[in-house]
């Protein structure tokens, strides 16, 4: 089961992804509407979760645009903002359900319960692209008959990659999925992980390699032989 989260407020996005995650939950962050909408095409998520002021597209635009693009996640709208009218919108322009801040964890997760029911109830155990699969509870890499086990930080790169295996990911988004928004990791840091994990790709004998695109970040790339 795997969530979008769009919510500015990096210590409410926190606190919502922990809540999430420790329920089973495969939580994807994003901070702004047009990062929203460039993740939501991207993926195939069971819940989108999205708050209405947003820099860059507000909550309603980004809503709009995705079910005019005829993309039919259910979208629960989390707001402070808790007019009637606000909620009228919400609704008419396609969302499935509205919360409004604050809000208690447990009725977070029973409405998120309710809307993720509707496509079934799997939790993602594990990610799979080209010939590798990483499992999510034990973080072991798979490829072939070989498996190495990761250390937390290359699995969490790695797990940022392998869910959007055909996206370039940015080294800031890199950085603020793996080290958080707060941290002072660096694109060296990156860098070193990436290395790290290109060594063990090559142990495994894997046809996927880590592309580094100038500028801009990395993306996983199948190699054929
Ligand atoms: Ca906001």
């Amino acid at each position: 089961m795997r969530i979008l989260l769009v919510e500015d407020e990096v210590s409410l996005s926190n606190a919502i992804k922990t809540i999430l995650e420790r329920s089973g939950y495969v939580t994807d962050a994003v901070y702004d509407g047009l990062s929203a909408v460039e993740y939501a095409q991207s993926a195939d998520y069971d819940l989108i979760i999205l708050d209405v002021m947003l820099p860059l597209a507000d909550g309603f635009e980004v809503l709009r645009t995705l079910r005019r693009a005829k993309m039919d996640t259910p979208v629960m709208m989390l707001t402070a903002k808790s007019t009637i009218a606000d909620k009228v919108t919400g609704l008419n322009e396609g969302a499935d359900d509205y919360m409004t801040k604050p809000f208690h964890p447990e009725e977070l997760l029973a409405r998120v319960g309710a809307l993720t029911r509707r496509k079934g109830n799997i939790v993602l155990r594990k990610l799979t692209f080209g010939d590798l699969t990483l499992d999510l509870g034990s973080a072991v890499l798979a490829c072939n008959n070989e498996t190495v086990q990761l250390s937390k930080k290359k699995f969490e790169v790695l797990k940022v990659l392998l869910y959007n295996p055909t996206m370039t990911i940015t080294t800031e988004n890199l950085i603020n999925k793996v080290w958080g928004v707060d941290s002072s990791a660096t694109d060296n840091n990156v860098e070193v992980y990436i290395s790290f994990i290109r060594k063990k790709l090559k142990y495994l004998g894997s046809t996927v390699g880590i592309r580094k695109i100038h500028c801009l970040g990395y993306r996983l790339e199948e190699f054929r032989c």
